[in-house]
Parts: structure tokens; sequence; C-alpha cells
């Protein structure tokens, strides 16, 4: 069986333990490879070896280190195949979401970084008559990296990739679920030319691995996405070290669709939002809200469209969804299922297992789930389900839908589909969210902040944001 290597100090290596964990592919419910089952041992290695990197790295020109991640992006583009056919197998997303979405972001996250670096400034403030201050921002030092398998590279990537360009060395450690493709970028930042020890790839448990990268004190700042309860556990033990943190989590977001909307782009985006990745984005909208005069148009619609979404194996490029990534988390997602009955919810279309052709009989596949007739306070529309299921909620009036939205502990994102420029300005402002989408859904332009508010996280990622989390201002003034 194949064996995944952690990548310290510019080589594969076993872990120190010789322990390794299953990997299973989604897809057939089959262990295919095993990846190393770190300790502190290993993180205490890739540490020693950041620390012998950090002057190296973080005293190269600008353009030196831009050179090179720019080569990292290059690189994974160049073996774009490889990637995507690795990351559809890991995940059991289907290929063409790798292809267009997961890899491709995980180039441009390599490429943008590498290239605003070069553009990014510090400030300085002038003080009439008695001299000007002027912003240092210097690297951290060594930062951890922890990310989640939704989108296993492309969130990978979208926090090492600010993390070295702004001269940092990195401990990285993505989910032991789907580590496959962050095993093979060791190879490509070999070949770009990135000094050993400037990026490190650990693999293994979150609550082993992950814990002794969060625990470590020489690590000063860690980024991290993932589940909101794991990300509670990570700010409690960071705090008494007073490290940097930055924390994207869960989400339960609205999706607003007013009477008034362009109906036809609205629903096939709906599609998209509801069910891309299985559900499995932390962005999708899993709460719908149509408003009541076009609520049984849209149902109808809407359940035709969804009851005709093709489920398939990965590889098949025809695959409108692939397989949900684990089976606890398909368990997780069912019993969701059974809450929302229980509830009282009415099932439109979904909610069963999905059984294909052998290999891939005991893959993790899931109907699409659409769900109306619960209470919008109900654990099934205030809990992160985190899979293909969405509830229908109609509504009346701005105030009645904007008190809903706003129901939940979570604040990352929300999308109004409206004709009314100044309702969905209105409504922009109030809702409690981080990114807000208006008459579209997952357009991303990565200069922008990127976040959730309540329990949905701390700190912004993209653009500048991330330039500025990954070094430490220090303000110097001098005297005219
Ligand atoms: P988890 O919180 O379970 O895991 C995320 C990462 O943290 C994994 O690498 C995991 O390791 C690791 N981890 C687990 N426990 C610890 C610990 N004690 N110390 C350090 N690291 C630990 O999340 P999932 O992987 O299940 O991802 C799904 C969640 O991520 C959802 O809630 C989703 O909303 C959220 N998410 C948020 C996004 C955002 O931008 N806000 C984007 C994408 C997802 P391992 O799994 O290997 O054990």
């Amino acid at each position: 069986m194949e064996k995944i290597h952690n990548f310290i100090n510019g080589v594969y290596c076993e872990p120190k333990n010789g322990l390794y964990i299953d990997n299973y592919e989604p897809a057939t419910g089959k262990v295919y490879c095993l990846i190393p089952d770190s300790d502190e041992i290993d993180v205490q290695n890739a540490v020693n070896a950041a620390e012998k990197a950090f002057p190296i790295w973080s005293k190269m020109t600008i353009e030196q280190r831009s050179d090179i991640l720019v080569k990292v992006s290059k690189g994974i583009e160049s073996r774009m195949d490889e990637f995507v056919a690795a990351e559809s197998k890991d995940n059991g997303k289907p290929v063409s979401l790798a292809a267009h979405v997961d890899i491709p972001r995980a180039v441009s996250n390599f490429y943008f970084f590498a290239t605003s670096i070069i553009h990014f400034a510090s400030e300085s403030h002038a003080m009439e008559g008695e001299g000007i201050n002027y912003t240092l921002r210097k690297p951290i030092g060594i930062v951890g990296c922890i990310s989640p398998w939704n989108l296993p590279l492309y969130l990978f990537s979208w926090k090492i990739a600010p993390a070295l360009a702004a001269g940092n060395c990195v401990i990285a450690k993505p989910s032991e679920v789907t580590p496959y493709t962050a095993y093979l970028l060791g190879k490509v930042c070999e070949e770009a030319g990135m000094p050993a020890g400037v990026l490190n790839i650990i693999h293994g448990l979150g609550n082993r691995v992950g814990d002794a990268i969060v625990k470590h004190p020489k690590i000063k700042a860690i980024s991290f996405t993932g589940g909101t309860k794991t990300g509670e556990y990570i700010a409690r033990t960071a705090a008494p070290m007073f490290k940097k943190l930055s924390l994207e989590l869960g989400g339960k977001n609205p999706n607003i669709i007013f009477d008034d909307c362009d109906f036809d782009e609205m629903l096939s985006t709906t599609l998209r939002s509801s069910f891309a990745n299985q559900g499995q984005i932390c962005l999708c909208g899993s709460r719908i809200f149509v408003q009541k005069g076009i609520y049984e148009k849209f149902k109808t619609a809407f359940v035709d469209r969804v009851s005709n979404l093709k489920i398939s194996f990965p590889s098949d490029p025809k695959a409108k969804m692939g397989a949900l990534v684990s089976l606890p988390h398909l368990e997780k997602v069912q019993s969701y299922i059974a809450l929302a009955q229980e509830e009282g919810g009415k099932i439109l279309t979904g909610g069963k297992r999905v059984f294909l052709d052998a290999p891939h009989e005991n893959g993790y596949f899931l109907e699409p789930t659409v769900i109306e007739g619960l209470d919008y306070n109900c654990r099934t529309n205030q809990e992160e389900i985190f899979g293909p299921v969405v509830t229908l909620t109609p509504f009346e009036t701005e105030e009645e839908v904007l008190k809903m939205a706003n129901s939940t502990e979570y604040g990352l994102s929300a999308t109004i589909w409206t004709s009314d420029l100044r309702r969905a300005h209105r409504l922009a402002e109030e809702i409690q969210a981080g990114v807000v989408w208006i008459n579209a859904w997952l357009v991303r332009d990565l200069r922008t902040p990127f976040g959730g508010v309540k329990s949905s996280g701390v700190g912004r990622e993209g653009g500048l944001e991330a330039l500025r989390f990954f070094t430490e201002a220090k303000n110097v003034f001098v005297k005219y």
C-alpha cells in the first residue's frame, strides 16, 4: 500500500514513531493509502528546520521570494491533471469541480500572494512640526497553518501562500482526511527552489499533531480553518501564549430570495450554492428563504432540478455530485435528516443514501435533500450540517427575513436575490455576515477581506488583511 510522507526540512520523511493511519477513498469506502500519524516529535523537528531556515528566507529580497512562489504556482499548474485527479479521489468531489475550482484556485492563491507582496506597503504618519512615524512590517517567524478537508489544497494554499510571501517559515497540517495534494505540494516547492525548512508539511490527527502545533511555544501565530468547536479549543489553548490567531470557522448561511429577482439566474445559482461539493463548502447557503409570491413556483422548479442532479463517482466527467468525504461525516448528515423529520420537516426530495454499482457500492453517496415546514429556530435550521441538505422557509417582509437570517450563532456569508438595489444595500448592511453576495454566489476577488462574525470566526484572510496578519507592525518615530 502506498505511504505518503511528511515533508520536513526539504525532504520527504517517515513519522519518527513509525505509525500510520488509513486513508479512505470516499467513492469506494476502501483504504487506498497510508498517512503518517505524526506527533510532537515531528513538529519539533519541523520547528528546528524552520528556525534554521527563517534567517535565510526572511532576509531574501522580496523579488527572490516572489520568484520562488510564482514557480510554485506554475509548478502546480503544470501538474494540473495529477493534482485534479488526486484531489477528486481523496475528497470524493467530482473531477470537474477539482478541475474548475480547487486546483486553479490553489494556483491563483500562490500567484496572487507572490505578486501582491511586491506591492505591499506600510504606512507613515507625519506629525506637523514634530516628526514622522513610519511602520515597519516584519515577518512573525514560524507560523502554523491548519486546514480542513472540504477544499483541501485550495484552503491549504490560501494560508500558506501569504505566510510565506510575508517572509515566515511555516509548519502546516492538512486535514488527515484529505492529505494527498498537500503531500504532492512538497515536491513542487522543492522544484521551485524553496530553501529547506521554509515550508514543512506534517500529516496526522488534529488532536495529536494539530494540537502539538498549537501548543508549540516557538510557533507564534496560528491560521486555522475548520469547525467552530475546534476553533474554540485552539483559541483557549493559544490565548495564554499570546499567539496571533486567525480563525475561519463554521457557517449556516442564509440564501434570501425576493419575488422580484431574476428567477432563472437565481435558480441555477441556488442549485450550486446549495449542493456544490456535496454542500460541503463553508459558504453554501443551507437556509433558503423565499418570499411568498414566488414560493410555490420556486419550490416546484427547484425540487425538479435537484432531483435530476447526477450523482456519480468522482472521476465521471458528467457527475454533478460525488461522495461525501467520510463515513462518519455521512452518518452525521444522515442524523440531521432524521432530526429534521422529528422536528416536523417534510422531505421534498432526497434524504436517502445512494448505492452505486461496483466498485463504488460502498461509497459515501447521499441524495441532495430539500426540506420544508421547519421553524426557523429549530436545531436543523440553527446547527451547521455541512452536507447536501437545505431547508425552504417562506417569508413576507424584509424585517421578517432579516430576523430569521440573523437568528443563528453563525455569521459567515449571505446571499440576497432581488432587483431592488436599495433593498439589497439595506439588507447587506444589516445582515450579520462577513461576506454578502447580491445576485451572485462564490464570486471571489482575492484582494477582498474574507472571514466571519459571531461564531464563524475571528480575523480576516485575503489580500492585504492576510499579509497584515502574517506580519508584526512596529512603529518608529523620528523627531524633526
Ligand atoms: P475540524 O475543525 O474538525 O478540522 C479542521 C482542521 O483542524 C483539521 O486539519 C483537523 O485535523 C484539525 N484539528 C482538529 N482538532 C484539532 C486540535 N485539537 N488542534 C489542532 N488542530 C485540530 O473541521 P473539518 O475538517 O471537519 O472541516 C469542516 C469545518 O470547517 C466546517 O465547520 C466548516 O464550516 C469549516 N470551514 C470553514 C471555512 C471558513 O472559511 N470559515 C472554510 C471551510 C470549512 P484532522 O481532521 O486531520 O483530525
